[in-house]
């Protein structure tokens, strides 16, 4: 019986291969003849599977319609002469008021271009500087409708056939102060960066003067909120799941960072929903300069007490002209080779690299992903097309994965970094986009067997997506 049982199941097997490869075949060379037409193309990549988005930030993928409602809804403030708009619980006087009495279309409009690229101009300034500003014009909102905004995740996903987000989040800060805070900040911020065992031997002392505080306590408070939160969105099922990246602002004082960091890296440690840490907030800040290499040294000495937990990181959000070109040699370095980041957010600046082409090879080695974010790219860093290293990763074997970053503020979504990868780099083939989207799975910070349904998920989620295909060129075959 069971000699029977395999012998049904490799024929099975036989005849099933060279059919799905065929389909794999037949959508390679529909996928060339549709290549440089957009909308087509459009069509295409929205029925796609999609795997995963890994580089999307919470507060900047809710879309500003929806922030918008939120304020309408429950009464919130907005001031009409600068367009800052705050929830219902704070106190505001003239020339502020409640959005329900004055929320005009014009009005709504003008909020949505100050905290989204929408009808963009170079007159509202420089591109980077817009960018970074629209965070502040929804930062009191987004805290306020989280539950919303994760639902609106989940369906604008499943509605483009994404199966899987991990979202950056801030961490809350914590009220412990330290005794010694101001010397330990001193000696951070004026640290010797070139004597890495003094520079630990500082971290050593706060480290273990926070936990001594109860820092674990916050971070106990942390995976609370985050659990609760995940719970009553209940987003997670058998087509969608949402986890989470925990981040510190790179732009703060030193042991703010660090201790945002290690309430980060203690709150994946303990909650499986939180999968991973970041850094975030412009890399070419002051601070985040002055500090990138001391920040790089937090995360490695976080890593041996959390030798477990993931990690991303942005680095290479650097284009030449931003800062003085000795600055544009390190950031991806030091990411991967000290701090030993798993991932890289952005990465545009490899190229000038001290040592790019050895860098090149050792994240091909270390299998460190990099997350390519196109949109952003081109509107933040005015990197596109083959300025945009993308396809040098690809040809030196850097696993590469395609994300939105801000897809609300950018008013794109994946469907769109798709299209944008297609038409830019014409030498992709369906097959290799095929495998970039795998990887989207295969390097995204889910536990393992979660990580083996997904890709399981996927690969079935392909074959059906390409018999569809087939089945259209079949139909249009016999029309
Ligand atoms: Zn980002």
């Amino acid at each position: 019986m069971r000699k029977y049982f395999w012998l049904l199941f490799a024929t099975m097997a036989f005849t099933e291969l060279p059919k799905q490869y065929r389909n794999t075949e037949e959508v390679n060379n529909y996928f060339e003849k549709i290549r440089n037409n957009p909308p087509l193309l459009t069509a295409f990549f929205t029925a796609m599977p999609k795997g995963a988005d890994l580089h999307h930030h919470y507060s900047g993928a809710v879309y500003g319609e929806t922030y918008w409602e939120i304020l309408m809804e429950s009464n919130g403030w907005i001031n009409p002469h600068t367009l800052d708009v705050d929830t219902a619980g704070a106190l505001h006087k003239a020339p502020w008021k409640h959005l329900a009495e004055i929320g005009s279309d014009s009005l709504k409009q003008a909020y949505l271009r100050k905290i989204s690229v929408k009808d963009y101009t170079a007159l509202a300034g420089p591109s980077d500087q817009h960018f970074f500003a629209t965070f502040s014009g929804f930062s009191a909102p987004a805290s306020y409708g989280m539950i919303r905004g994760l639902q609106e995740f989940k369906q604008r996903a499943i509605a483009e056939n994404v199966s899987y987000i991990e979202t950056i989040m801030g961490v809350p800060d914590t009220a412990i102060r330290l005794p010694e805070a101001g010397a330990w900040e001193k000696s951070l911020s004026g640290a010797r960066l070139s004597d890495s065992t003094a520079v630990t031997a500082t971290l050593e002392k706060v480290y273990t003067a926070l936990i001594k505080n109860g820092i674990a306590n916050a971070a106990k408070t942390c995976c609370r909120k985050q659990d609760l939160l995940h719970q009553r969105a209940a987003v997670d099922d058998s087509l969608f799941m949402l986890r989470y990246q925990l981040s510190a602002n790179r732009n703060a004082a030193p042991l703010s960072v660090y201790r945002k960091l290690l309430i980060a890296f203690q709150a994946a440690s303990m909650d499986s929903l939180i999968v991973g840490v970041n850094l975030v907030a412009p890399e070419d800040g002051s601070i985040s300069m002055r500090d990138y290499s001391l920040h790089m040294l937090m995360i490695k000495h976080l890593h041996h007490y959390y030798p477990h937990v993931k990690y991303s990181l942005h680095a290479g959000e650097l284009a030449q002209g931003m800062v003085r070109p000795e600055l544009l040699r390190y950031h991806i370095s030091q990411a991967v080779l000290v701090a030993g980041a798993q991932r890289i957010g952005h990465g545009v600046d490899i190229a000038h690299e001290a040592q790019c082409l050895q860098l090149l090879d050792s994240m091909a080695l270390r299998k460190v992903a990099v997350e390519i974010n196109l949109s952003s790219n081109e509107f933040i860093l005015h990197v596109k097309n083959e300025q945009h290293p993308l396809m040098l990763y690809y040809t030196y074997q850097v696993p590469v994965v395609i994300s939105t970053d801000d897809p609300a503020v950018l008013r794109t979504d994946l469907t769109e970094q798709y299209v944008l990868l297609a038409t830019r780099y014409p030498s992709l083939s369906y097959t290799q986009i095929k495998a970039i989207v795998r990887n989207s799975i295969v390097y995204s910070f889910l536990q393992p067997a979660l990580k083996e349904r997904k890709l399981q998920q996927l690969d079935h989620a392909f074959n059906q997506f390409e018999n569809e295909i087939q089945a259209h060129l079949d139909s249009a075959l016999h029309d």
